[in-house]
């Protein structure tokens, strides 16, 4: 393809991303297409000749679209806000038409020094102090991984320039608590702790957050019969109920084990943004590890995942590699971000946020997230107001769960069952997405609102199909 050619389909890419935006409140919210359909529809010989842009863009509308969930819908209130602000868009368009190679500080200055000017930008604007330096990852999962990583090798002295863990004389643990995201003992398998060696951790029955004595506990425990404790995680905002840990506590009471402590804010982290919420977060400057998700709520398009640490020097020695092709003069004066992680390229991430942050601007990204604190807010209040319907946790941020119990319900199995068959009959209308999940044994509706689309009148409508549909299915 030519300049010239790119021109003209890339206009008409725009137009198009431009008008599927301005409707995508008219298509149903959950993607309708049955296993299999998208792949049958798209199948055929591999292409040997050029195909008109006007086939792929007939697809494009006809197959995908139809394919994916509408998370830019205002009906979008499933898993966790995945919001993909158009500012970001016109970065991520940019760092793909440029096509730096990030590999190395000189393999291309402007994609590490972004990097570290917008994750300065973000740290300040969390209120976080300057001990903190932080790096892009693909997601919270890769984020977690590399903490754990790090865990285990100052725990060990290093153990990576020696037998490794396998050379360990006693087995290190890690802890976190039964509401922890599963990326989290995924981090743990992957970085070779084992799954006897992870500790998953009560929580309080009412908050869903960590049980202190019961984290402490268990600390003490393992350390008595000679296991290391090396990293404990702390949940803010948990994926089900958005529970908030106390890591004020947790720090201390990895403090006597010199344990790790790796802050888990994925989805919650947008809610740093907002200094009258802050409190949420307190304790998180004693940690060792922080990240959380600008690809969830704030809206920069994913992938685009945040983690600071505060030894760079630990997690340099850990991940760092200097092979002959690698090297340059400048290598002592600039940061080269293949030693903070996995990868050695990296995708021009910096750029969606830099388009993001200065096209719309902290401000515009504040006042959006309190709009949907306050229709969070609005749903809980309404909930509450009718006897039938439980509000059942805490909403800290902008996560609504809800129980429907029908009269004469109380049956625990029938009830579990009668959640997901109304979370199914609004999931079914195509107006609204939600999802049904399993908390401590038991189901409830949860409704996360924050797509940015979503107003007011779009909760309003939604509580109005909840009730409807709970109605429904009632005996
Ligand atoms: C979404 C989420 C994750 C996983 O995020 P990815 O970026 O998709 O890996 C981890 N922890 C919490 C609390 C989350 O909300």
């Amino acid at each position: 393809m030519t300049p010239e050619e790119f021109r003209v389909a890339g206009h008409e890419l725009i137009d198009w991303i431009a008008d599927y935006r301005a409707g995508v409140a008219s298509r149903p919210v959950r993607s309708e297409v049955t296993p299999g359909w998208v792949a049958d529809a798209l199948r055929g010989a591999p292409p040997e000749m050029p195909e008109p842009f006007h086939d792929v863009m007939r697809d494009l509308r006809e197959v995908v679209v139809p394919g994916v969930t509408q998370t830019q819908s205002p009906g979008y209130f499933a898993w966790f806000p995945s919001n993909a602000s158009l500012e970001s868009v016109l970065g991520d368009m940019a760092a793909s038409g440029l096509g730096a190679l990030g590999i190395t500080w000189q393999s291309a200055p402007a994609l590490t020094e972004m990097e570290q000017v917008v994750t300065d930008w973000l740290r300040e604007l969390c209120g976080l102090s300057d001990v903190w330096h932080g790096a892009i990852h693909d997601t919270a999962s890769t984020a977690c991984l590399v903490a754990l990583l790090a865990a285990r090798e100052r725990a060990t002295a290093l153990s990576e320039d020696r037998g490794g863990l396998q050379a360990e004389p006693a087995p290190l643990t890690v802890y976190a608590s039964t509401q922890a995201h599963s990326s989290v003992s995924k981090g743990v398998l992957l970085a070779g702790f084992g799954r006897d060696n992870l500790r998953l951790v009560p929580v309080d029955p009412v908050t869903y957050a960590i049980d202190i004595d019961a984290l402490r506990r268990m600390l003490a425990d393992d350390a008595a019969v000679g296991r290391r404790p090396a990293a404990v995680i702390a949940s803010l905002g948990t994926t089900g109920t958005t529970a908030f840990d106390d890591v004020t506590a947790i720090v201390e009471a990895a403090l006597p084990y010199d344990a790790w402590v790796h802050v888990d804010a994925a989805m919650a982290g947008s809610a740093m943004l907002l200094p009258e919420h802050r409190d949420l977060f307190a304790g998180v400057e004693g940690a060792d590890s922080f990240g959380w998700n600008p690809h969830k709520w704030m809206g920069t398009i994913l992938d685009c995942s945040l983690l600071y640490v505060r030894d760079v020097e630990l997690l340099i020695r850990v991940f760092s590699t200097n092979p002959s092709y690698l090297r340059a003069a400048s290598d002592g004066e600039v940061t080269q971000y293949k030693d903070w992680g996995i990868p050695l390229g990296r995708r021009f991430r910096a750029m969606k946020l830099w388009f993001h942050l200065r096209l719309a601007g902290a401000d515009a990204i504040r006042q959006r997230l309190r709009r949907d604190l306050a229709n969070a807010q609005w749903l809980a209040g309404a909930a509450d107001a009718e006897a039938d319907w439980e509000v059942c946790a805490p909403v800290a941020l902008q996560t609504v769960c809800l129980r429907h119990h029908p009269a004469g319900m109380i049956n625990r199995a029938a009830l579990d069952a009668h959640q997901q068959a109304w979370a199914e009959r609004v999931n079914a209308s195509g107006r609204a997405f939600v999802t049904p999940a399993q908390v401590e044994g038991h189901w409830l509706v949860r409704v996360s609102i924050g797509a940015e689309a979503t107003q007011l009148d779009d909760v309003v409508h939604l509580w109005d199909l909840c009730r409807e549909s709970a109605r429904a299915v009632s005996p």
